[in-house]
């Protein structure tokens, strides 16, 4: 038996990162960056207003409060996306909106609130003149040239996953396009007589392949571009088609067949076409595993990870083989899942000394975490996934995790915690 870390290091070492590709910017959402992002000139380009209010000079209003306003007299007015030609002396203000252009000579913007705009409105008094009841220090409400991005900074660098707020400042650059990593197609075959699809009616002996589909959602979810090929029977000449059909991939999963008494054929046929390993790994669900590199056509390399069959052992054998390599393949920097310690609610006992991947629900009280079962932990049972929000890692070294005991908990979502 191997453990889970050789076994995810060899996974790690034989995948490899994408090329890049150009595209608009908007497709790039969760592709890592490949370029390195700099500002081709200040943001924002010019000082601006951070309020609506009033352009002034701060020697203007040295002193002023709401007992002895400082009256200024008003020049004009300056809304956003305008030029102003006005130009602020001592003794005088301009109106302006946000993200208008501060005229010439203003260093400071007082904010309606702090002036008697509202009261000389309501009584009609002299609107070219306005009273200033706070004394403000130069530059305030003022956003400065350059103070988000100076010009020819870094602003985001290669390797970053283009989150919202990134596609963003692409725009707020003008960009249209960004270079980014490729992402990975990922091949995914059933392989089982049992198998049917959704197009087949139950009958006795079958079951509905579920592992190409939650499979393909968690490449999905990890941003990659799931390609189903199918179910294969236990068949040779069959499986050796659908597996020839996943070589132009980037990289190719089945699931099922790896097992260590099993007879499929999968074993048989995986080792024909390339050079292929079946490990034990140490860690429940999960334990067989086959991974390696098939040939594909002109001489390219297509690794592949064959996944346990029952339903639970795939989804988690993804998570911690599968998910990783994915991420390393679009040049991603982090490839692990959060982790948080929580307090156990139930026990485990773990008694062949292997790693256990539970599934738990995790929720919060007190500012702790809290983990509990998500009720029945067979491999087969799918269920128990759906519901889970983390994966608690019991390690090999424990063999009892009792209730109350503190646990180390991947986690799959933050919802409901
Ligand atoms: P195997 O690893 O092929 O021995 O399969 C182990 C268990 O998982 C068996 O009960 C299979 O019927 C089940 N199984 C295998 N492949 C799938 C699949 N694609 N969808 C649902 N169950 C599966
Ligand atoms: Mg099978």
């Amino acid at each position: 038996m191997i453990s889970v870390e050789e076994a995810l290091s060899k996974v790690l070492s034989f995948v490899h990162v994408l090329d890049h590709e150009e595209k608009p910017i908007l497709e790039c959402l969760g592709q890592a960056l490949a370029e390195d992002i700099r500002a081709p000139f200040d943001v924002p380009p010019l000082d601006n207003s951070a309020m609506d209010g009033y352009a002034v000079r701060a020697d203007s209003i040295a002193g002023a409060t709401h007992e002895s306003p400082k009256n200024l007299r008003v020049i004009g007015e300056v809304a956003a996306g305008q030029v102003s030609k006005l130009k602020v002396d001592p003794g005088t203000a301009v109106r302006i909106m946000t993200g208008a252009l501060l005229p010439e000579g203003a260093d400071t913007v007082v904010p309606f609130e702090d002036t008697d705009e509202l009261r000389r409105k309501a009584n009609l008094l002299y609107a070219g003149e306005i009273g200033i009841f706070a004394s403000l220090p130069a530059g305030s409400n003022v956003r400065r040239r350059g103070e988000d991005i100076a010009k020819g900074k870094v602003i985001i660098s290669q390797g970053t996953l283009l989150r919202p707020a990134h596609i963003g400042v692409l725009a707020s650059l003008g960009k249209k396009t960004a270079l980014v990593i490729r992402q990975p197609v990922v091949g995914i075959l059933a392989t089982g007589d049992e198998l049917i699809g959704p197009d087949s009616p139950l009958s006795p002996g079958k079951i509905y392949n579920s592992n190409s589909y939650s499979l393909a959602a968690q490449v999905m979810e990890c941003g990659g571009i799931p390609r189903l090929l199918g179910i294969a029977s236990d068949d040779v000449g069959q499986l050796s088609a659908a597996i020839s059909s996943g070589l132009e991939c980037d990289l190719l999963i089945t699931s099922g067949g790896v097992s260590v008494g099993d007879y499929d054929v999968v074993k048989q046929v995986l080792a024909a076409a390339g050079e292929v390993s079946f490990w034990t790994v140490r860690m429940k669900p999960g334990k067989p595993l086959a991974f390696g590199i098939l040939r594909g056509r002109n001489g390219r390399k297509v690794p592949h990870l064959g996944l346990p069959g029952n339903p639970v052992s795939s989804m988690i054998t993804f998570e911690v083989f599968a998910r990783p390599a994915i991420l390393k393949m679009m040049g991603a920097h982090e490839l692990e899942r959060p982790r948080i310690v929580a307090v156990m609610e139930d026990g485990v006992i773990n008694k062949d000394s292997r790693r256990i991947f539970a599934r738990v629900i995790l929720s919060r009280r007190d500012s702790k975490y809290f983990a509990r079962l998500t009720g029945p932990q067979g491999s087969g049972i799918l269920t128990s996934m759906a519901s889970a929000n983390g994966i608690a890692i019991v390690p090999e070294t424990v063999s009892e995790l009792k209730s109350g005991d503190r646990v180390e908990v991947m986690v799959l979502n933050w919802d409901n915690i």
